[in-house]
């Protein structure tokens, strides 16, 4: 399921393919995803020209000309594929845009099995599912301190609350198990008694897990020859997540799973407190 870094990685790709080109053709292969995408929607980004693509948590925003901001989420199977000669569209491709411009034309597929992935356009302001969202940990708004804060006020688990987009933006259930490994935090530790030294030592794994997974992302582009290949995925390097039974990397005791809000959590008894 893509996060923040897999979100990072697709945008760091489009941009060459999208940034300053004009969208000279536009395919939109159903009227709803996760929930139901904007009227005409096709018509709609068809001539647009393309400004500067960011990211706010596990979103990728795409500004167009006229004021309007294309939104778009992975989801939970959601990925992107850039290609340089007309595809063929398949069944789970459920838009396609051509780029125009005076290098060669792309043509940009974004591709969801499980359509839980989502497409909206907005004006002025913010997107309502972009309201409240908590500070983006790789940004300078997010401290040990402002994470001290946010728990202080939580009585379940650490592990669940690190998945909670108001505490800290594009975090998912991956990205919250390395960081709790790298800290040295059990996941099922009670929110609020994370405390300065603890909060310090997350905070530092949080940054640390993500900037290592947008390097291998990078990487993963790098070594990307072939067109058309999906992008927003690749390889990891997990400590604990997938590896219940396995031994852990740092101390060797076998890693456990437990289930916490529905999701696996994974983690090592010997290294987690
Ligand atoms: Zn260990």
């Amino acid at each position: 399921m893509p996060e923040l870094p897999e979100v990072e990685t697709v945008r760091r790709a489009l941009v060459p393919a999208m940034e300053g080109r004009r969208i000279s053709n536009a395919y939109i292969g159903r009227p709803d995803l996760r929930w139901p995408l904007p009227d005409n929607l096709a018509a709609r980004l068809t001539g647009r020209m393309v400004g500067p693509l960011s990211r706010r948590g596990k979103f990728l925003l795409v500004s167009l000309d006229g004021d309007e901001t294309m939104l778009m989420h992975l989801g939970m199977s959601g990925s992107v594929r850039i290609h340089h000669k007309r595809p063929a569209i398949g069944r789970h491709d459920h838009m396609v845009l051509e780029m125009a411009g005076a290098a060669a034309p792309a043509w940009i597929v974004f591709n969801d099995p499980r359509r839980f992935g989502w497409i909206d356009l907005f004006g002025d302001g913010t997107h309502p599912m972009l309201a409240g969202m908590g500070p983006e940990p790789l940004g300078n708004e997010f401290s040990a301190a402002t994470l001290m804060d946010g728990l202080a006020a939580r009585r379940g688990p650490v592990k669940t609350a690190l998945l909670d987009q108001r505490l800290v933006a594009g975090i998912g259930n991956i990205y919250a198990c390395e960081a709790l490994f790298g800290a040295g935090i059990s996941p099922r530790r009670r929110s609020y008694t994370i405390r300065r030294q603890r909060a310090d030592r997350l905070a530092a794994a949080i940054k640390d897990v993500l900037v290592r997974a947008i390097e291998d992302g990078g990487t993963s582009l790098r070594d990307h020859v072939q067109p058309g290949g999906e992008i927003g995925y690749f390889v990891q390097r997990l400590s604990v997540y997938g590896r219940a039974g396995a031994p852990c990397h740092s101390c060797g005791t076998p890693i456990r799973s437990l289930v916490q809000s529905g999701r696996s959590s994974f983690y090592c008894p010997g290294c987690q407190r």
